[in-house]
């Protein structure tokens, strides 16, 4: 039959195959789905916002806010959502314990 291959979609989030009687209008599986979309999106608004932020502070050489919007340790886009606790500035664990491994050590030559 033709067109019936055009009846085949596909969920916008996962990439599942949607039921072939789904509605027209249905773009995902489920809610579970339809929520990690709106997060992506959400997510993905974010980071272009982040970018420009660091875009305009590299060009005004605003020190201050690289700091808060990268990660000391590997320079990643990092500022997980307004989070001010000193930590935060770091992408995750490991850059955070790397860090902190170096402040010790530095501590410790100055000690020595
Ligand atoms: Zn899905
Ligand atoms: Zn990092």
């Amino acid at each position: 039959m033709l067109g019936g291959m055009g009846r085949i979609r596909f969920c916008a989030s996962c990439g599942a195959r949607l039921p072939r009687n789904a509605s027209p209008r249905r773009l995902y599986c489920d809610d579970v789905c339809r929520a990690h979309a709106y997060r992506d999106r959400k997510k993905a608004a974010q980071d272009f916002v982040l970018g420009l932020m660091l875009a305009e502070a590299e060009w005004n050489g605003d020190r201050g806010i690289i700091r808060l919007l990268t990660c000391p340790t590997c320079g990643t886009i990092t500022f997980a959502g307004g989070d001010r606790r000193s930590d935060a500035i770091y992408c995750g664990g490991t850059c955070r314990s790397r860090a902190w491994r170096q402040r010790a050590a530095r501590r410790a030559r100055r000690s020595a």
